[in-house]
């Protein structure tokens, strides 16, 4: 399986890390190991100073796509989950400035914890999906998914244009504002539409 995410597919993120509110979607991979399920503590890493958190909405592919079309695209997820997108900001920006590739700022171990995936037919609108994170209890992102750029079915057409969806793919789907620093010993809250589907410690 692999895993896919947007960048920048909520303004006010976008906004709050001075980059341009993009045209087209900003897409980038992480590596299977990336994975860290059933709230596994996450490891601070020691390559970097400024580890943030970015929770946001992720999709579960349940069969194999190419070329999907627009009409179609709503039938190739059934399940979504809550996830963090963990990026070595420092990293990121170093490497932004000398324009390479992200990978060692996102595609980490343990830079992807995942809750459980729900149904989606369980809500009634997947575009006003509240979702939050606490840190040590103080809520610090708040986000609603009827402010995506790119919908869901908008990814899914874009990145099946250049790469092969496959059953048990997930898609990471953007950050609202608000992300920030972890540090050890803190301790990482998810909700879903105030339903807690993330809670785990930072060591
Ligand atoms: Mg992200």
């Amino acid at each position: 399986m692999k895993i896919i995410a947007i960048g920048r597919n909520y303004a006010e993120h976008a906004k709050e890390l001075n980059n341009p509110v993009p045209v087209v979607p900003v897409i980038f991979m992480k590596p299977d190991t990336a994975l860290l399920k059933e709230n596994k503590p996450f490891y601070h890493p020691d390559f970097s100073e400024d580890i943030h958190h970015e929770i946001e909405i992720v999709l579960k592919i349940n069969k194999e796509g190419k070329h999907v079309n627009e009409k179609f695209a709503a039938g190739y997820f059934d399940e979504i989950a809550l996830g963090v997108d963990f990026t070595a900001r420092d990293i990121q920006q170093r490497h932004k400035e000398k324009g390479l590739p992200w990978e060692l700022a996102k595609a980490f171990d343990g830079s992807a914890p995942i809750s459980n995936f729900v149904q989606k037919a369980q809500f009634a609108d997947i575009y006003n999906l509240n979702f939050r994170l606490d840190v040590n209890q103080q809520t610090r992102q708040q986000g609603n998914t009827k402010d995506l750029l790119f919908s869901f079915e908008r990814i899914i057409v874009f990145v099946s244009k250049y790469i092969t969806l496959k059953k048990g793919d997930l898609i990471f789907t953007g950050t609202p504002q608000g992300v920030g620093k972890v540090n050890i010993g803190d301790r990482l809250e998810g909700y879903l539409e105030n339903e807690k589907m993330l809670d785990f410690y930072v060591k």
